[in-house]
C-alpha cells in the first residue's frame, strides 16, 4: 500500500528530487503505521511537530541565546526559542529552562561540564538495573571523565533501597547525585534523595527523560521541588521532536555556594547555559526548538493530561495481564508508563523474544533485568511501554489483546508461521488507528 506522505515531502518535492531517500522514508512510515510500537522510549509526534521540524529554520545559525547571539538575523529565531523556553517553564513550573540540548545525553553532559571537574565522584543508578549510560557508564563520556559510583535495586523487591543509596552516598561523597532511569517502573522519592544530597554536600540532578510527560501533568512525583537541576529528553512521553532540555526549579539553596537566592539563579543560569553553549555544543537546532515549542504547547492542553492518564492505565493493564499469564515483572508491576519483563521462568532470552515479536509486527527491546546472568546482547528481559500505542489511540482492551499476541509468540518461539499469522492480525488491527 502506497502512502500519502504529508506536505513536507510533497511541497519540497523530495519524491522527484531524490526518490531513493523518499522511498526509504515511505517504507519507514509503513513500518510505523502497521506495527505495534512497544518501545518505551518512543512515541509519535503530532503532524504539527513534524511540520515545524521540516522548515527553513534549519538554515539559521544562532549560536548564543535569545537577545545575545553571535550571528545577525536572529530576530525571528529569538522569538521562537523564547516561546519554547516560556512554554517549558509554564509546563513544569520551572524558573530556568534551556531548550538547546540536541539530545538527552547532551543535556546531561552539558550539566556535568557545567558543575563538575574531571575526576569528581558522581553517583547514579546502575545501568544494568535500569539506569542510563550517560549517568557514568564506563563506555560513555560521563564514566571516562568523572568517577562513577552506582546504587541499584534490591534483589528481593526490584525497588531502589533508599537506605543503600544513603550509605553509598556517605561512602563516596559524590559531587553530584543523579536520579532517573530508562527502565525503572516505579516512582522516585526526590525528597529523600535531596535530604541525602544535603547531608553529603552533593548537587542533585533528576533526569526525567522517560516520565517527563507524566511529571508535567502531575501524575508522578515532582522533582522540580527538590532537585537542583532537572534534565529530560523531549521525544519520549513528552511526545516532541528528538531533543533534550535542562531546567531548574525554585529550590536553589545555594548549590554553588552562591550568596543570594536571586543572584544564585542568575549565576546558575549562566553556568548551565555556558555548559550547553559554548561548552558542549555549537549552533542550536532552531527547527527542532520550534518543534519543541509546538510540543510544549500541546502538552499544556487538557487533552495531553488525558493522554498521560491513559498511558498509565494501559501500562497497568498490560502488567496485570502479563502477571495473570505467569510472567514475572521486575518490582511486581508498574507505577508509570513502562515495565521490565523478566523472562527467565519462560526459558526464553530477551534477544530471542525481541526477534520473534519483531516478526509478528510487535516492536520491543531486549533489556537486562537486575542481577542478569546474560550479556547485554542476549539479556533475560524485555522492556515494554505504552506511550506510543496510546498516542495511536489504543485502550485497555487493545492492550489485553496485545499481551495475548505476545504470549502466543513467546510460548511458541520457534513457530515462524504463527508469527507471520499474528503479523497479519497486527496489521489489520493497526489499520484502525491511522498515523499521519
Ligand atoms: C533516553 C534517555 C536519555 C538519552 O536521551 P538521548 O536523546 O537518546 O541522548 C538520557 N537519560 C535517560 C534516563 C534516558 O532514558
Amino acid at each position: 500500500m502506497k502512502s500519502e506522505l504529508h506536505y513536507i515531502y510533497r511541497s519540497f518535492n523530495l519524491k522527484k528530487m531524490d526518490h531513493k531517500v523518499f522511498n526509504l522514508i515511505d517504507e519507514e512510515l509503513q513500518r510505523q503505521r502497521f506495527g505495534i510500537e512497544l518501545i518505551a522510549s518512543e512515541n509519535f509526534t503530532s503532524q504539527a511537530v513534524l511540520d515545524a521540524m521540516g522548515t527553513c529554520l534549519t538554515n539559521k545559525y544562532a549560536e548564543g541565546y535569545p537577545g545575545r547571539r553571535y550571528y545577525g538575523g536572529c530576530e525571528i529565531v529569538d522569538q521562537i526559542e523564547q516561546l519554547a523556553i516560556d512554554r517549558l517553564k509554564e509546563l513544569f513550573g520551572a524558573e530556568y529552562a534551556n531548550v538547546q540540548p540536541h539530545s538527552g545525553a547532551q543535556a546531561n553532559a552539558a550539566v556535568f561540564l557545567a558543575v563538575l571537574k574531571p575526576g569528581d565522584n558522581i553517583l547514579g543508578f546502575d545501568l544494568s538495573h535500569g539506569g542510563h549510560l550517560s549517568h557514568g557508564s564506563t563506555v560513555n563520556y560521563s564514566g571516562k571523565v568523572y568517577k562513577p559510583h552506582f546504587y541499584g535495586v534490591s534483589r528481593e523487591t526490584g525497588v531502589i533501597d533508599m537506605d543503600v543509596v544513603e550509605k553509598k552516598a556517605h561512602e563516596v561523597k559524590p559531587k553530584l547525585i543523579i536520579c532517573g532511569a530508562s527502565a525503572y517502573a516505579r516512582d522516585w522519592d526526590y525528597a529523600r534523595f535531596r535530604s541525602i544530597a544535603n547531608d553529603v554536600g552533593a548537587l542533585l540532578l533528576a533526569d526525567i527523560a522517560h516520565p517527563a510527560g507524566l511529571i508535567a501533568t502531575g501524575l508522578l512525583n515532582d522533582p522540580m521541588q527538590h532537585c537542583h537541576i532537572v534534565t529530560s529528553t523531549t521525544h519520549k512521553t513528552l511526545r516532541g521532536p528528538r531533543g533534550g532540555l535542562i531546567m531548574m526549579g525554585k529550590n536553589f539553596e545555594n548549590p554553588f555556594g552562591l550568596k543570594t537566592k536571586k543572584g544564585s539563579l542568575r549565576k546558575m543560569s549562566g553556568i548551565l547555559n555556558s555548559g550547553v553553549f559554548p561548552g558542549m555544543q555549537g549552533g542550536p537546532l532552531e527547527h527542532v526548538i520550534a518543534a519543541k515549542a509546538v510540543a510544549f504547547g500541546e502538552a499544556l492542553q487538557p487533552a495531553y493530561k488525558e493522554y498521560c492518564k491513559q498511558v498509565m492505565k494501559n501500562a497497568q493493564t498490560m502488567a496485570e495481564v502479563l502477571v495473570e499469564r505467569g510472567y514475572n515483572i521486575v518490582s511486581g508491576g508498574t507505577s508509570n508508563h513502562l515495565m521490565l519483563i523478566d523472562l527467565r521462568n519462560k526459558g526464553v532470552s530477551g534477544r530471542d523474544a525481541e526477534n520473534a515479536l519483531g516478526r509478528a509486527g510487535i516492536t520491543v527491546n531486549k533489556n537486562m533485568v537486575p542481577f542478569d546472568d546474560k550479556s547485554p546482547m542476549i539479556t533475560s528481559g524485555l522492556r515494554i511501554g505504552t506511550p506510543a500505542i496510546t498516542t495511536r489511540g489504543l485502550d485497555e482492551k487493545a492492550c489485553q489483546k496485545i499481551v495475548g499476541y505476545m504470549d502466543d509468540v513467546i510460548m511458541d518461539i520457534g513457530n515462524e508461521k504463527r508469527q507471520q499469522a499474528i503479523h497479519e492480525e497486527v496489521k489489520g488491527m493497526m489499520k484502525n488507528f491511522p498515523l499521519y
